[in-house]
């Protein structure tokens, strides 16, 4: 497949995404966050459009299977200045093929194609994320000075979800040590009054390649905030984007959980799935590929809990969307140990070979590289 390209590299991308494929319509971002996990590409780069539609178009003709498409994995398919008719022929091509969209955007460039999502909204083929990270306007202007402000992302949910899209928030990146617990707490309150379906939160991974000046402008946002995070993130290979250390991380999203349990909201985190507060199976979700999460969510007939392959796999292959491929890196992850990293879950061996899951009160975590998409 040319522009159709698989989702799951990883056992980090598996842990939280639902997606099977992603495409990408543009070279890069005009946002050009500071923080993006992508900003060698996107950083002052002028964007431009890299299908070819009719191309897109021979190849939906082609696919046999169902599951998710993530649009725009890369670069904002509603970012100001880009070709935006590309989109609207892109998602006329999913709609046609009734092929499942997620987009994720902070753009409110997104109501132009309003009529378009309200289609695809009837037939659960849509779902809009838009991204949320802090009230800071300071942070605003330092990293993303060309996004709009907080009050208007959440407005744009609103006048979303008032004309039927399923919307859900990605409260991304959170930075650690720039809002205190309250100020965070109180940005799910707003979430929650958009109407929005979930909350899907991920902490700050941090690029080694643009450590040092990425910290140089944290000092900028706040005194003292750029030293702090050289101490979270402490990098020993540059080429890798790193999560922050993982008690601080927990720190962090577990009063966000909790919080969201109490205000009957669901909440999902990218690298704490354990933390998750129930599972996404309705609209776009019922083509999706399983995740970690949803693994943890079986009811297992083992009194204690255990985990046993028998029963991922009767699980996984309840879902349209799951395919040799994915069932492969799933047996892959399971026979190394990995499947269940970051959860309570830890693999017994039998003979050197993993026999089942085990849980346990510990955490398990040996691994804070965060996924990225090559
Ligand atoms: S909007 Fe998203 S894709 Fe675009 S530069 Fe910012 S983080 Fe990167």
């Amino acid at each position: 497949m040319k522009f159709l390209n698989r989702f799951h590299n990883s056992i980090e991308a598996i842990r939280s995404h639902h997606w099977k494929y992603y495409v990408d319509l543009f070279s890069s971002c005009n946002y050009s966050c500071k923080y993006c996990l992508y900003r060698g590409v996107n950083l002052n780069q002028s964007t431009r459009c890299v299908i070819s539609i009719e191309d897109l178009e021979q190849e939906m003709k082609n696919l046999s299977e169902t599951g998710i498409v993530y649009l725009g994995a890369r670069a904002d398919v509603y970012q100001k200045g880009a070709e935006l008719k590309k989109t609207r022929e892109a998602l006329s091509i999913f709609l046609y093929h009734k092929t499942p969209v997620f987009i994720v955007t902070r753009s409110p460039e997104i109501m132009v194609d309003i009529d378009l999502l309200q289609e695809m909204s009837k037939h659960s083929l849509i779902e809009v994320s838009i991204t949320i990270n802090t009230k800071n306007e300071k942070f605003r202007t330092q990293f993303e000075h060309r996004t709009v402000k907080h009050e208007e992302r959440l407005a744009l949910a609103k006048k979303l979800t008032q004309k039927g899209i399923p919307v859900s928030f990605h409260f991304s990146p959170i930075i650690p040590g720039l809002d205190d617990s309250q100020s965070l707490l109180s940005i799910m309150d707003e979430i929650k009054e958009t109407g929005a379906e979930c909350i899907y939160a991920c902490l700050y991974g941090m690029s080694g390649k643009y450590r040092d000046s990425l910290i140089d402008a944290f000092d900028l946002v706040k005194s003292g905030l750029g030293k702090y995070l050289a101490e979270v993130y402490p990098f020993k290979n540059e080429n890798v984007i790193l999560s922050p250390k993982d008690e601080i991380g927990l720190e962090i999203i577990k009063p966000l959980a909790e919080y969201a349990k109490l205000s009957r909201i669901l909440f999902c985190s990218a690298q704490f799935p354990m933390l998750d507060t129930g599972i996404r199976e309705s609209g776009i979700f019922s083509q999706k590929l399983p995740t970690i999460s949803d693994l943890l969510h079986i009811p297992t007939p083992s009194s204690s809990g255990d985990l046993y392959f028998v029963d991922i796999n009767n699980f996984i292959e309840k879902h349209p969307a799951v395919d040799l491929k994915y069932k492969t890196a799933i047996k892959e992850y399971w026979d190394s140990g990995e499947l269940f990293k970051n959860t309570t879950f830890v693999p017994v061996y039998n003979n050197g070979i993993v026999s089942h899951y085990k849980k346990t009160e510990k955490l398990d975590i040996n691994t804070r590289i965060m996924s990225c998409i090559e």
